[in-house]
């Protein structure tokens, strides 16, 4: 243990950082690469990268923004400012489409408000054979979905959900992924300091958190084949508003699961199989 992580510990503790003694570790050794409780000190040029680091974190500026990537599943992602961190809380989703899908061959598959991809690359690599297309807004986002979907057989696209429905071909997909903005306006106000670093378009989901949930399920049957899944991710006071929203337009066996923290966080609905 060396002063200087002491010193780093200590700063993110003052400045309210949760889990100081981590970030600082995973800070130290991002700027060293080396094991702070091994090592004797930074040298001086280390020093003043550490610094500027620390003091971004100690605005509360999300750790993840400052390594620049994070692990999600079994992989590790391209993050910055401007696109939505992938959270642990958001393995269960993609977990849960990866079994849905398990008895189909070839599924065609989107992933809506993708931000870094971590939901529809998840996916890809569970199946690939799987055709998958991450769908984006933002123009900042965009960029890391491009970098993080180099190189794998998933496709991007740069559209608006709210009208990308028109142009798509009916009874064409296996499963719609999304975990879309759904901070109501309440939780918007009432942000940690690190989620008010993160793009609002990813987080808010208008007076009542529920604006994409509404359109989702209004529009999104469609595009769906018979038996097709809508799988999407909720905050975990929505399970019952959002299950009753599937009701209202028509979808079939509603269910929701918890994340591995105990709290709802994904809702299956089923687009009817043709009747007859
Ligand atoms: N899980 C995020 C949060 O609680 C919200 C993500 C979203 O709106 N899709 O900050």
């Amino acid at each position: 243990m060396n002063a200087a992580f002491q010193a780093l510990c200590a700063r993110l503790q003052a400045a309210g950082v949760p889990d100081a003694r981590f970030d600082a570790a995973q800070l130290y050794r991002f700027v060293t690469g080396r094991d702070p409780r091994l090592d004797k000190g930074p040298t001086e040029a280390e020093a003043a990268r550490l610094d500027v680091l620390a003091e971004r974190r100690a605005q509360r500026e999300p750790l993840q923004y400052l390594l620049g990537e994070w692990d999600f599943l079994d992989f590790t992602l391209k993050v910055g400012p401007g696109v939505l961190c992938p959270r642990a809380d958001s393995e269960v989703v993609c977990e849960t489409a990866v079994e849905l899908l398990r008895e189909v061959q070839n599924p065609v598959v989107l992933d809506l408000c993708a931000g870094t991809g971590c939901l529809g690359l998840g996916i890809a690599r569970a199946y690939p054979q799987a055709q998958v297309t991450c769908v984006e807004k933002s123009d900042a986002a965009w960029r890391y979905l491009t970098a993080n979907t180099t190189g794998t057989a998933v496709q991007t696209m740069q559209a608006d959900v709210f009208r990308l429905f028109r142009a798509l071909t009916p009874d064409s997909v296996d499963l719609i992924i999304s975990n879309p903005p759904y901070l109501t306006a309440e939780e918007m106000a009432a942000r940690m300091p690190e989620t008010a670093h993160e793009p609002a378009m990813a987080l808010d989901g208008g007076t009542d958190g529920l604006d994409f949930y509404r359109l989702l399920c209004a529009r999104y049957g469609t595009a769906l084949r018979p038996g097709g899944w809508l799988v999407l991710e909720i905050g975990c006071a929505q399970a019952s508003d959002v299950l009753a929203l599937g009701r209202q337009y028509g979808w079939q066996n509603g269910a929701c699961r918890k994340d591995y923290g105990g709290n709802d966080r994904v809702i299956v609905l089923q687009k009817p199989q043709k009747s007859g």
